[in-house]
């Protein structure tokens, strides 16, 4: 009697990811391990990354982008490969899973490339908690929250989501009570900037000032009391970005950015981490849908978010 073969059945969980903004970034000096310690409050906004994890027969793992991306594919430079940080966190999801098959990942890029947004750790959250559904690991939040910091400072924020302290290199997290709403317009650039270059050019114009940072220790209270009760115009009024001069000073464009925000009805703004993307505050949700109008109207690509919202989260689990 033949026995019939066993079809493959293949899965595709579809995981939503945010992008984030630090409302505040305090950077210390540089330690003798290369890194810097940071105090910051990181702010997850509704500009959302997608990865599709589909299980494959065939083993391995491969990335693509999908043409629903908002971003200009054409125009940014995104590996595919193994130095994907999605493609790093199936790596590590497959090594720590018992069931793991080949997986394809679909990203869909909203989140701008380079942008001091993200992006990137968006897509290895989202392809944390995709794989494990796929292959049912079992791992706890708080076990993927390991893995995250494995794959780089952002990535356990994105899976946490909301708004929180990150202290460290960043990873140290501590969720913050947020459920107040702020309005944020992103104004994106056309370009990147590195992050590592970013925290070099900051040592560099400490160093040349003779200006020696001290360790941070914390986050100025005031901000998350501000953030607590959606409070807008105390916000404006303590934003702060230790890494915006530095931003600046390797695309002095960004200042003009932040100029035109205000000139236009932003009651503050600030870059985005290590930018280029900025961030401009908005009084209320009618605001920011208007002067992102008003700013698109201005040439830049500008675009109404408002936050905290949730961490990763899966939105659909489908047998093909
Ligand atoms: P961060 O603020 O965490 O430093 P970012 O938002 O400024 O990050 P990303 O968009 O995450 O920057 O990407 C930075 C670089 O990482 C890109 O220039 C790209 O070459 C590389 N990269 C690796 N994986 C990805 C990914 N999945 N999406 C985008 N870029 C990626």
């Amino acid at each position: 009697m033949n026995t019939p073969a066993v079809r493959f059945a293949a899965r595709t969980v579809r995981v939503k990811a945010p992008g984030k903004i630090n409302v505040s970034l305090d950077v210390g000096p540089l330690r003798p391990d290369g890194y810097h310690s940071v105090a910051s409050v990181y702010l997850a906004v509704s500009l959302y990354e997608e990865v599709a994890a589909t299980s494959t027969e065939t083993p391995g793992i491969t990335v693509s982008l999908s043409p629903g991306s908002t971003l200009d594919l054409d125009a940014v430079d995104i590996p595919l490969d193994a130095s994907n940080l999605a493609y790093r966190a199936a790596a590590i999801m497959a090594d720590v899973s018992e069931h793991a098959t080949g997986v394809h990942l679909e990203i869909t890029k909203r989140v701008p490339v380079a942008g001091g947004m993200g992006g990137g750790s968006a897509d290895a959250a989202a392809t944390l908690l995709a794989c494990d559904a796929l292959w049912n690991s079992g791992l706890s939040r708080e076990e993927l929250a390991h893995l995250a910091a494995e794959l780089g400072a952002d990535v356990p924020f994105s899976l946490l989501g909301g708004t929180a302290v990150g202290l460290g290199v960043g990873d140290q997290l501590s969720p913050a009570l947020a459920k107040a709403k702020t309005h944020w317009v992103l104004v994106t650039a056309d370009f990147g900037l590195s992050t590592p270059e970013v925290f070099r050019t900051l040592d560099r114009l400490r160093e040349a000032e003779g200006v020696h940072a001290d360790e941070p220790t914390g986050v100025d209270p005031h901000i998350l009391a501000a953030l607590r009760g959606g409070d807008a115009d105390a916000l404006s009024r303590i934003l702060v970005n230790d890494l915006q001069r530095a931003s600046i000073e390797l695309a002095p464009s960004l200042r003009d950015t932040l100029g035109i925000g205000e000139s236009h009805g932003a009651i503050a703004g600030i870059v985005s981490g290590s930018g280029p993307t900025v961030a401009l505050l908005a009084d209320d949700s009618v605001a920011a849908e208007a002067l992102a109008e008003d700013l698109q109207h201005q040439g830049l690509s500008a675009l109404a978010v408002h936050g905290p919202v949730p961490g990763a989260r899966i939105i659909s689990d489908t047998l093909l």
